[in-house]
């Protein structure tokens, strides 16, 4: 139990009296933070504008253990996310961002290089960049530091390499967490089968080189077709992971078009 400081992302706030908030914090260096914000909903709040959703600030806490909530101290802000005045897409994008990490996540397990990912896709969002390929590249980047990015080449079950099936099409295991090869398949339940441009999508936007918004950045050359498949994929294995679909998921229709 001791004063901790941090940078951190506000991912929720939820009432806890007529005069303090619950609020959720994804930190740089203590992971996500639950806290209590002790006058957050007075009118004049000690926090003024620090806990509106998405913002970055400098915060302070004490940090408690085992399952008592934490106690937020002092947040100043750094930056607004100003999405909503884009569009409600990039809006809702945002807000995605923040339930995925926030339902993917525990308390207090560092991940630093997850907020770096989720502060620059928020950034991206603000500066009008398509929020179909934040959304994307912000997902698998995370899979990727959570250890469950799925294989698009190798087969999930056997680690050989698999080639595309009839109609140039592939299965992919949402359980099994990839491809799977004919020999696999036995036995697997929750299967897909995705078109080859699909899979070859994918596959280039999980690869380690480059930047992660680079990488989803030929997103919007794909047929519409191909991107409500990829859309498909993704809510499928993340619902999977999460053991629940996302209520945002939802609002991001427009994205599979
Ligand atoms: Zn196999």
């Amino acid at each position: 139990m001791g004063l901790e400081k941090s940078e951190a992302i506000l991912l929720r706030s939820v009432a806890w009296s007529e005069t303090s908030l619950v609020v959720t914090l994804f930190t740089r260096t203590h992971g996500k933070v639950s806290a209590v914000a002790k006058g957050a909903r007075r009118l004049k709040s000690p926090f003024e504008n620090a806990l509106d959703l998405l913002a970055r600030s400098q915060i302070v806490f004490i940090e408690k253990a085992n399952d008592t909530l934490d106690i937020l101290t002092e947040a100043k802000l750094v930056r607004r996310f100003k999405g909503g005045q884009r569009s409600l897409l990039t809006l809702y994008s945002g807000y995605y961002l923040a339930e995925l990490t926030h339902v993917l996540t525990e308390n207090h397990q560092p991940m630093e290089s997850h907020f770096g990912v989720l502060d620059e896709a928020l950034v991206k969002l603000d500066e009008m960049e398509d929020p179909a390929k934040v959304v994307l590249g912000f997902e698998m980047e995370f899979l990727r530091s959570l250890g469950h990015l799925p294989t698009f080449e190798l087969c999930a079950g056997c680690g050989n390499s698999v080639e595309s099936g009839r109609n140039r099409s592939y299965l992919f295991g949402i359980d099994a967490g990839g491809v799977l090869c004919d020999s696999c398949l036995a036995g697997q339940h929750h299967v897909l089968r995705l078109r080859e441009e699909t899979i070859s999508f994918l596959r280039l936007v999980a690869a380690d080189r480059g930047s992660w918004m680079e990488r989803a950045g030929s997103y919007g050359d794909l047929s519409p077709t191909t991107r409500g498949e990829v859309r498909f994929a993704m809510e499928r294995f993340i619902t999977h992971l999460a053991d629940r679909r996302l209520r945002l998921m939802d609002f991001l229709e427009e994205l599979k078009r």
